[in-house]
């Protein structure tokens, strides 16, 4: 059986990463290749659509209505392959030295693919505990639809799944605890005149600057005397502006200034928090530069909404179990923002485990190795075992 489950899996994502479905445009045909297996194997499904209906997330239960279960969660959308030099057709799967080559085979249709493969041993045991798939869109432009699918899976059942793995690719090594994000943006408004008028007009850039300064004090601040989370490289929550747009010459005060920046957090910190504090010192400076010119503004907006950290903690339920379906006990952080957080958000313990090494994502030649396929088919099987009749008659308390 472990044979026709790998040459199942191949095919599988072979049909997958043909569909070329970048973060932001429509999932509608994978989704209808991923619901066209579902239905070989009599799976009911339900779907979370964008608001005009050109996305959708999926969900569906295997096994019995009941408590305990657990939900095996992924993405549909890839990264652009633009600017890459790839030896292959990123969109078509070619086999070499048992690496499997394409956009996404490591993030993350690889895991995809072994769900769905997995469908037939799942509906040939007699599960006692149900397993959910939990598949969204739209996550490699900033974990968008995660929050949604999470909550509708929450609400539609009657009963309350209790786990949740993310499958992410982490080389199968068992992930709970991850920074959150959160990417902002802020504009300085200011009146433009010659350089030599600096203490009469208000330069943006030199008003950017100081906040600027601002986030990186806030920074040192949380360094010596906020939260430490020594899971984490760094330890401690960080803020960091990546770009800055403003200023036309040397000898002209910029009217306005633009940068961008963004906040990881620590499980233990609130991005809120540090959100609002920046906030109300900006409508500090924003009421004394008034005073000099009236139209002076400062406005801060959140680019898309914070992907949450995940700080799931060693004696959660979940550990013994993905322990002993990976067999392996290792438990380790990741830098990289997911939807796990947003899983956890809303009570299922989670973890991220998947097939693939992150090194090889969002990257030209993409691959997957056959054998972390089969370690993900592995815990799969194991997964089953663990939560069918027969291992429960065997384990019963
Ligand atoms: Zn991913």
């Amino acid at each position: 059986m472990y044979k026709t489950q790998i040459i199942k899996t191949k095919e599988i994502l072979k049909q997958l990463i043909s569909y070329d479905v970048l973060g932001g445009q429509s999932n509608l045909e994978i989704m209808q290749y991923i619901t066209s297996i579902l239905d070989v194997h009599k799976v009911d499904y339900h779907f979370v659509p964008n608001e005009n209906d050109t996305k959708k997330s999926l969900f569906c239960r295997i096994g019995p209505a009941v408590d305990g279960g657990l939900i095996l969660s992924g993405h549909t959308d890839v990264v652009p392959v633009e600017g890459q030099e790839w030896q292959s057709k990123p969109f078509e799967m070619i086999e070499k030295d048992g690496k499997l080559y394409g956009r996404g085979s490591c993030d993350m249709k690889g895991f995809l693919a072994c769900c769905l493969a997995s469908l037939d041993y799942m509906k040939n045991r007699v599960l006692t505990k149900p397993i959910y798939f939990a598949f969204s869109y739209d996550e490699e432009i900033g974990c968008l639809a995660g929050p949604a699918l999470a909550k509708a899976i929450k609400k539609s059942f009657t009963e309350r799944p209790e786990f949740a793995i993310i499958g992410e690719p982490t080389n199968m090594q068992t992930v709970i605890g991850q920074k959150g994000i959160c990417v902002l943006e802020t504009t300085v408004k200011g009146s433009a005149g010659h350089s030599s008028r600096i203490m009469q007009e208000v330069s943006a850039i030199h008003v950017a600057a100081k906040l600027m300064v601002w986030l990186d004090n806030k920074m040192v601040n949380l360094k010596t005397s906020g939260n430490i989370n020594n899971r984490f490289i760094p330890n401690h929550t960080t803020l960091h502006c990546g770009m800055v747009h403003g200023g036309i010459a040397p000898n002209v005060i910029a009217d306005t200034c633009t940068f961008y920046w963004d906040i990881r957090v620590i499980p233990e910190d609130n991005v809120h928090e540090i959100i609002d504090e920046f906030i109300s010192y900006t409508k500090e400076v924003e009421t004394e530069l008034k005073q000099r010119y009236s139209l002076a503004e400062i406005n801060t907006s959140i680019n898309h909404p914070p992907v949450p950290p995940l700080g799931t903690t060693e004696d959660s339920a979940i550990i013994p179990l993905i322990q002993k379906i990976t067999g392996n006990n290792a438990l380790t952080t990741v830098a990289y923002a997911a939807e796990a957080g947003q899983f956890a958000d809303e009570g299922f313990k989670t973890v991220i485990c998947g097939p693939g090494d992150i090194a090889q994502a969002h990257r030209a030649n993409e691959f997957i190795e056959i054998s972390q396929l089969e370690a993900c088919l592995n815990m799969l099987e194991n997964l089953v075992d663990t939560f069918s009749e027969t291992n429960n008659v065997t384990t019963k308390r």
